[in-house]
């Protein structure tokens, strides 16, 4: 069998556009391996009628969906390559099974790459998140640090005010505020501190103090 289209990625990306085709009435096999962006976070926040939701609640809601459509096909596996020939795709997946298509769509997700720093990942999706609009709501109020090497911190660092004026900004030994920002954010009350930071202290998940390669230790309840 050659599908009509193959999609390699079952997030939210993959299953909506599986769905859209099943409606369509195009035969689709979404080839997903289960190793979404978000599988570290207890809920997923911000998306109409699902606010709150598990991503595995998501996923089960959205295989149960597009398994109404009888063209679609899911399988769990991996793609590990993809060869492509004048008229069709040819996959190989990680169950040795060769699937053909027509067209291919890749929902693949994203992968973010942070510093390499001790407690990072223990405390990441719990109380170290990436985007204020999916977490924030829950930690309105509380002591967050901010953390950023990239110019974008002095913009991320007005953007979280909204949720906290008790806010620490770290450049993580960069040099990624110009004199000007930190004047700006130091005239809110805002400490600035720019030396390299050796650990995320907690427990549980939870963010208790960032700890810098100098020695100094600040209490903090959630980082972004
Ligand atoms: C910590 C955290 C918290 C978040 N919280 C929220 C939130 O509250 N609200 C919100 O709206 N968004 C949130 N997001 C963002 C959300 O997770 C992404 O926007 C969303 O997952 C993107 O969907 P996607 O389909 O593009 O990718 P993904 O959800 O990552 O799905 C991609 C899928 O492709 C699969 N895949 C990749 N390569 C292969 C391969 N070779 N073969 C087979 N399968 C493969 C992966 O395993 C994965 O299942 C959060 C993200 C993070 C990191």
């Amino acid at each position: 069998m050659i599908y009509e289209c193959a999609i390699i990625g079952g997030g939210p990306a993959g299953f909506n556009a599986a769905l859209i085709l099943g409606r369509a009435r195009r035969s689709v096999a979404i080839v997903d391996n289960n190793r979404p962006r978000n599988g570290v976070t207890h809920a997923s926040h911000g998306f109409i009628t699902r606010d709150g939701v598990t991503p595995t609640e998501f996923r089960r809601i959205a295989l149960e969906e597009v398994k109404s459509y009888p063209l679609v096909d899911h399988l769990q596996n991996e793609v590990i390559s993809v060869d492509t020939t004048q008229f069709r795709f040819e996959l190989v997946d990680s169950a040795g099974l060769h699937l053909k298509a027509r067209k291919l769509i890749l929902a693949t997700g994203v992968k973010e790459i942070y510093p390499d720093i001790e407690g990072f990942y223990s405390l990441y999706g719990k109380s170290l998140f990436n985007c204020p609009y999916c977490d924030g709501w829950e930690l309105q109020d509380q002591p967050l640090v901010v953390v950023s090497e990239y110019p974008n911190l002095f913009h991320t660092a007005k953007l979280l005010l909204n949720w906290s004026k008790n806010l620490v900004v770290c450049t993580n030994g960069k040099a990624s505020l110009s004199d000007g920002h930190k004047k700006q954010l130091q005239s809110k009350d805002i400490v600035v501190m720019e030396q390299p930071i050796s650990a995320f202290i907690g427990q549980n998940g939870l963010l208790e103090h960032v700890r810098f390669a100098d020695g100094a230790q600040i209490p903090r309840m959630a980082a972004s």
